[in-house]
């Protein structure tokens, strides 16, 4: 073999995957290795997408180069000089850091400053990386061989956790401070497990947007306090802070893990008088805004930045012993879906790439289109799957809830009140409901949980009865009333404000709230379905229907929006939109007066069908016997 898998990248968001890029050989100095796996780091997907640092003048990142600088790799060559001087034989399990340098000529090289050596180049920015099937280690690499019991997949957060423990030493804390990590990536999570492990009495504060990042932060550290930032802003946190400092009034040292503008301007805020800002993301823009005279007249802060991971890797090797990370790599994948790799990296921790994989048979194989997650590439099942439907009291809610109890989910049904049921005329108690689906569908595992959904608080009332997390999340509440029962006025130019904001907030408001609270879930475990119930009336003009058709259509956009955000998490989100013709059950004999064909049971089949198909994702379904048989 003379030939291996590479990736390539030309220039921003332009890399493509070859086959026929030779096998380099080696020449002094050089180690060939077999790569293992390869990490995803954020600023591999910052070159991708352009970054000036990388691709403007003077910037790191050489055209036709091979990305990927976290790697680990198993030795197949190498100069007999380094096999003897490093003990390193082939076959050995090695890493490189991420950095060359020329170790002994220039002047930065000369003081212990190897990092900013005049001739630094970083694999997979200045020369050729790991996105491929081998890689060079060049000649001034710094190696080290991988500890036996870590597997290679794990080894791979050596790299990052590097940089963590560089950013930690270059602090100086002190042991009982009070530290602020903004970011709760690799770097910010790593960092986390390097105080824990060398400095336990220090209380970290953890500030990100995901909460099962802030979740696993909190696993790892034990003075450990977590802020969710979709939860609550910056001030109301930093005020928390302040006040959990005492006098000092502010965090010691703020630890800035995210390259976010709005983090570094964060960080003004949570440091102390005479505190540290240390600075370790990397930034996409050239130019940042922040509050400069806090560093001198305001607060006289010490500012630190730190780079890469020199004198730090046998420490986060004993980190990686000591501290169970595993769960920070989220995804593994074949070489092959480098690009989904790189989408993936904003939804989960440590997407890896392994040139082993073998590829995905784009065409046949509907598990490629599920990222390979923690190796577990099953299918999609709703058999034993835990389903929860939202509005299935009675009507169309219920009869999905019924589909999918005959498939075997374990459903949760819901009403917003114990006795929803009987307001429809469909029963008692959302209890006896629960048998009843149970009896028919001789299904055993169907529970009920009632509440209202139109706040936060009350959402995560009702969700603190379910213990399992949910895999089917199927929106239904909402309905066509109003304040006074039925629906007058309902023009455009004539209804009221509350009988408008009821309709948003039962339709719009509750989906979203929903949404907000189990989806962040499902991203975490990389595995779900959301069918939202949206309509046809939203999806053309009509007269005298604007409550209901305006927050269903809200409801449509709602989804497509979810949909893009989700889109490489593995999840699929997709809108069922019953035809006008579907009514409730008890109106049936109405509707049937009226020529109108379609039934409960159509929805559901729907929703069970779309539930079994690969690859739809962001689509509203028209379940209208063809009503609307046009585009759109
Ligand atoms: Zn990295
Ligand atoms: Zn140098």
């Amino acid at each position: 073999m003379t030939n291996m898998k590479a990736v390539i990248a030309n220039g921003p968001k332009d890399y493509k995957l070859i086959y026929d890029k030779p096998i380099p050989k080696i020449q002094d100095g050089e180690v060939l290795v077999k790569v293992l796996v390869n990490g995803i780091c954020g600023s591999d997907l910052k070159m991708y997408e352009g970054s000036e640092f990388y691709w403007g003048v003077g910037g790191r990142a050489r055209r036709g180069v091979i990305p990927g600088h976290e790697f680990i790799g198993s030795v197949v060559d190498i100069d007999p000089l380094i096999a003897r001087d490093q003990s390193i034989s082939i076959g050995d399990v090695v890493v490189a850091e991420q950095l060359v340098a020329c170790r002994d000529q220039c002047w930065f090289c000369k003081n212990g400053m190897e990092h900013k050596c005049d001739k630094l180049v970083i694999y997979g920015q200045g020369v050729d990386g790991c996105m491929a099937e081998y890689m060079i280690y060049q000649k001034g690499s710094w190696l080290h061989k991988v500890p036996e019991g870590l597997s290679p997949t794990y080894a791979v957060l050596a790299e990052p956790i590097a940089v963590s423990v560089r950013a930690m030493d270059r602090a100086h804390l002190k042991p009982t401070d009070l530290i602020v990590v903004s970011g709760c990536g690799t770097i910010g999570l790593g960092l986390i497990a390097a105080i824990e492990t060398y400095y336990p009495d220090v209380s970290i504060i953890v500030l990100d947007y995901f909460q099962f990042k802030l979740d696993l932060a909190k696993s790892i550290a034990k003075k450990c306090t977590t802020f969710n930032l979709s939860d609550k802003t910056v001030s109301t946190i930093a005020d928390i802070v302040r006040k959990m400092s005492g006098e000092q009034n502010g965090a010691d040292v703020f630890f800035e893990c995210s390259g976010s503008p709005d983090s570094i301007k964060a960080g003004f805020e949570f440091v102390r008088k005479c505190g540290t800002f240390v600075h370790i993301g990397i930034c996409k823009e050239i130019h940042v805004d922040a509050p400069w005279n806090a560093i001198s007249a305001g607060k006289e802060l010490t500012i630190i930045g730190c780079n890469l991971g020199r004198h730090a890797w046998p420490r986060a090797f004993e980190i990686l012993k000591k501290c169970d990370l595993s769960q920070m790599i989220t995804h593994r994948l074949p070489l092959e879906e480098y690009s989904n790799a790189l989408n993936l990296i904003n939804s989960g921790i440590k997407v890896v790439l392994d040139p082993t994989l073998s590829a995905p048979k784009l065409l046949n194989d509907s598990k490629s289109l599920l990222p390979l997650i923690n190796n577990n590439d099953e299918q999609f099942k709703i058999k034993d799957s835990i389903a929860f439907v939202t509005g299935s009291s009675h009507g169309i809610g219920r009869a999905i809830a019924i589909a999918l109890a005959k498939e075997g989910a374990k459903v949760i049904i819901h009403g917003t009140n114990h006795d929803s049921p009987s307001y429809s005329n469909e029963g008692t108690t959302m209890t006896i409901l629960a048998q009843e689906i149970s009896t028919i569908t001789n299904n055993t595992q169907i529970t009920a949980v009632w509440g209202d959904l139109s706040t936060k608080e009350s959402v995560q009332s009702v969700l603190n009865h379910i213990k399992y997390p949910i895999d089917i999340l199927i929106c239904c509440s909402g309905e066509q009333t109003t304040s006074e029962g039925k629906i007058c006025n309902d023009t455009c130019l004539t209804i009221s404000d509350s009988d408008t904001k009821l309709s948003l907030n039962r339709n719009f408001w509750t989906t979203h709230l929903v949404c907000q609270s189990i989806v962040p879930q499902m991203i975490h475990n990389h595995r779900g379905h959301v069918i939202i119930i949206g309509s046809t009336s939203a999806l053309i003009g009509r007269e005298k229907d604007a409550l209901y058709t305006v927050s269903k259509a809200a409801v449509h956009q709602y989804m497509r929006c979810l949909a893009t955000e989700v889109k490489s998490s593995g999840i699929r989100v997709n809108c069922i939109a019953p035809g006008p013709t579907l009514i409730e059950q008890s109106t049936q004999n109405i509707g049937k007066e009226q020529g109108i064909s379609g039934r409960l049971e159509h929805v559901a089949n729907a929703v069970i069908h779309l539930l079994n198909m690969d690859f739809v994702h962001g689509q509203i379904i028209r379940v209208d016997g063809g009503e609307q048989a046009f585009s759109s």
